[in-house]
Parts: structure tokens; sequence; C-alpha cells
């Protein structure tokens, strides 16, 4: 029996329903072509150089710290380095809110072959692709995983292995509008690598044995990605680091 989810459904009807339009500016575009219009995809804004090493964010080098940055340097020592394809500001904002607040889940395609560039520079070869995950009750009320679609939609791209090795004990408070520290505390612990994936388990994977790169939506301050390389990191995983579509810039420009 298939199972359809009820959002993924709705979307479909709508599909169907409706002229497709671009995600991002409402433009009509071609039916079965990109979800997004050529115009808006060439105003995706990148993020500008120089960029941190670790966490690839704009700043100016400097040598007392050539490897970090202000921004990433209250990060565990587990998140290497993180990638976003993107600046989170428009058009690539509207995107990631169609993919996770509308249901516009075709966009992941297209969101997964603009990150694999980004991917690529983490890990050179093969590596395993590990979503972020979501608390089940938000799974349930979302009825997808976007940092998932994602997670899919670049390992087709990379050739890629993809596994949701981690799973989120607890829901967490939205994240929306948090700040530094308090992000920090709300996801701290909030990970775990999922039983079947621990050493000794029975059941260790081979793919564990691959440098694991960490994927989601968009990554803010990174703690949550933090959160995450930590957990794969006391579970004896190697953790290549994290990559995002997009990448919400710090609070106080430059540092
Ligand atoms: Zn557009
Ligand atoms: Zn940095």
């Amino acid at each position: 029996m298939i199972r359809v989810h009820p959002v993924r459904l709705a979307a479909t009807v709508f599909d169907l329903l409706l002229p497709p339009v671009c995600a991002a500016c409402g433009v009509t575009v071609e039916a079965g072509g990109a979800p997004v219009c050529g115009a808006c995809e060439t105003r995706l804004p990148l993020i500008p150089l120089p960029r941190c090493p670790r966490c690839g964010f704009t700043r100016l080098p400097d040598l007392a710290s050539p490897d970090r940055c202000g921004e990433c340097e209250p990060w565990p020592e587990q998140l290497r380095r993180t990638e976003s394809a993107f600046l989170h500001e428009p058009p690539a904002e509207s995107l990631v809110h169609g993919l996770k607040y509308r249901g516009w889940t075709t966009l992941a395609a297209r969101m997964g072959e603009l990150m694999a560039p980004v991917a690529r520079r983490l890990a050179p070869g093969p590596a395993l692709l590990v979503p972020v995950p979501l608390a089940p009750a938000r799974l349930r009320e979302r009825g997808y995983n976007q940092a998932g679609l994602l997670a899919e939609a670049l390992a087709g791209e990379l050739g890629w292995p993809c596994l949701a090795v981690l799973i989120r004990g607890r829901q967490g408070r939205r994240q929306v509008r948090s700040g530094r520290a308090d992000r920090a505390l709300n996801v701290q612990g909030a990970f775990r690598v999922a039983p079947s994936f621990l050493a000794g388990a029975g059941t260790t994977h081979e793919l564990a044995e691959l440098p694991i790169v960490i994927v989601d939506d968009v990554i803010t301050t990174g703690a949550t990605a933090g959160a995450c390389a930590a957990a794969l990191g006391a579970a004896g995983f190697r953790c290549a680091g994290a990559v995002s579509f997009a990448r919400t810039p710090p609070r106080v420009p430059g540092v």
C-alpha cells in the first residue's frame, strides 16, 4: 500500500490545479521545469569573500587566528567546518521558506543541486550525508524533514550515501528568534546517534567508515550543527563538517 502524507498530497493536488510558479517571485514557470525562475536563480546571494576557513562566513583575514573567527570560536571542536551555498536573504530565503513551511518539497532537488559544489569543499571524496533530524513531534506536524530531503537530493547529485544516523530526543523550542546563547542551550544534548549505528550494536554500518557531512537547510549560529557534530564525535564518527543551503549573516558584520 502506498502511503501519501496529507501535506505532500495537498502539494501534489495544488500542483495539478495551479500553473507552476517560481517559489521566490511567483512568476509562471514551465511545467515540469525548475521550481525557481532563471531571474531569481541569478539573484541568489553568494557569501562575499574573503571567508573564514572554518565557518565559511565573510571576515577579513586575521593573522592572530588564521583558521577561525569570533563567529565560530565557540563551536565544539568536532564541528571542523561549515559551508553554505547562499546567504539566508531573498530570494534564497524564499526557497527555504517554501521547502520548510509551504510543503513545496519539489524545491529540494534544485536546492540540492545548488548545494553540491559547496558540499564537495568539505569532502573531496565520498562522504556519508547525515541530515539534521527533526523532533518526532515536528516531523509528524510537517510530514517530512526538509534537511532529509536536501540530503537525499545531494546524495543523488554527488553519488554519496545518505543515512539518518542521528535522532533528536526532545522537542526544543522554535529557534526562529532565539539568540546565540539560547540556541546553544536549546540544542545541547538534543541529538544522539540512533542505536543501530552505535559500535557494538551488532549492526554497525560499513558506511560509518566514511567521513560525515551534516546537512541542514539553514545554519544560523552553528549551534545545531555543533550539537550534531558533538553527538557524532561522542559515538566515534568522524565529522568532516556541515553544509547548508543558506547561512544567516552574523548579527555584527565582520565578527
Ligand atoms: Zn522568480
Ligand atoms: Zn569563522
